[in-house]
């Protein structure tokens, strides 16, 4: 038997015994995988920052979040935690089991940020394939490799080129959608492409927003068809 058939109930079953709002204070709190608990180890990250604290425990139930906390609060691994562990358990993982989640940035320097993250915690056993579209290769190099990702970083404008172009390029498997940096995403003018990129995913996704600011514009985010989102904002004395 693989090692997943054996430990994905158990860890299933502690995840829906979380009970969000208590004060989870560090990762080895949590129910995690053992490859994510090693990697997250490994990097020396133990205590949990407020907001890691208050969305991790909902976002391995499932549920949208619109979070909202200042730079360097930590947001990174508040998405990138409950991107691997909602994959492990669902089983999203290796070439064969197509694109299970998308995290947009507003930059192509962010996106490198972010996916340099994921391959810190990332490293220690995960089989996910992941990946970077943000232009910058030609369209074939990055649809070769978009058709063998479970996980993709991506600018809005580069991953919808490739949404529109090409046919072969399955999101039906994808479970979840990550904005980073939200407000910038708007600022920057792409709730148009963001709009177009919605329509082409699955509507029954978890969907994770975060941003610097919790404005109006994030809240006009309805276009992103969340479900019974949790508003999480952490305003930490300077
Ligand atoms: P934000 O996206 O909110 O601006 P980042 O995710 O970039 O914040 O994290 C800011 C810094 O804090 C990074 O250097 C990151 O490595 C560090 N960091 C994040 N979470 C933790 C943690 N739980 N323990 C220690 N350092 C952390
Ligand atoms: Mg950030």
């Amino acid at each position: 038997r693989k090692r997943e058939d054996i430990d994905i109930p158990a860890l299933q079953s502690a995840v829906t015994a979380l009970t969000p709002g208590e004060s989870y204070t560090t990762f080895s709190s949590l129910p995690l995988s053992e490859p994510t608990r090693e990697g997250l180890k490994a990097a020396h990250f133990s205590t949990l920052t407020d907001i890691q604290a208050k969305a991790l425990p909902l976002a391995f139930q499932g549920r949208d979040i619109l979070g909202a906390a200042k730079t360097g609060s930590g947001k990174t691994l508040a998405f990138l935690v409950p991107v691997l562990e909602n994959l492990y358990r669902a089983q999203c993982i290796g070439s064969d089991a197509g694109l299970g989640a998308m995290i947009i940035s507003p930059t192509r320097e962010l996106a490198i940020q972010i996916f340099e993250v994921l391959r810190t915690i990332g490293r220690k056993g995960h089989l996910f394939a992941a990946g970077l579209v943000i232009g910058g290769k030609s369209l074939k190099e990055e649809r070769d490799a978009l058709a063998r990702m479970n996980i993709v970083v991506c600018t809005p404008g580069r991953i919808l080129q490739h949404l529109s172009q090409t046919a072969a390029f399955n999101v039906e498997n994808l479970q979840m959608l990550v904005l980073d940096e939200a407000d910038r995403i708007l600022d920057m003018g792409f709730s148009r492409d963001l709009d177009a990129i919605i329509e082409y995913l699955p509507p029954d996704r978890q969907t994770l927003l975060f941003s610097a600011t919790q404005t109006k514009k994030v809240g006009d985010l309805a276009r992103l068809s969340l479900r019974d989102p949790e508003y999480i904002s952490v305003h930490e004395a300077a």
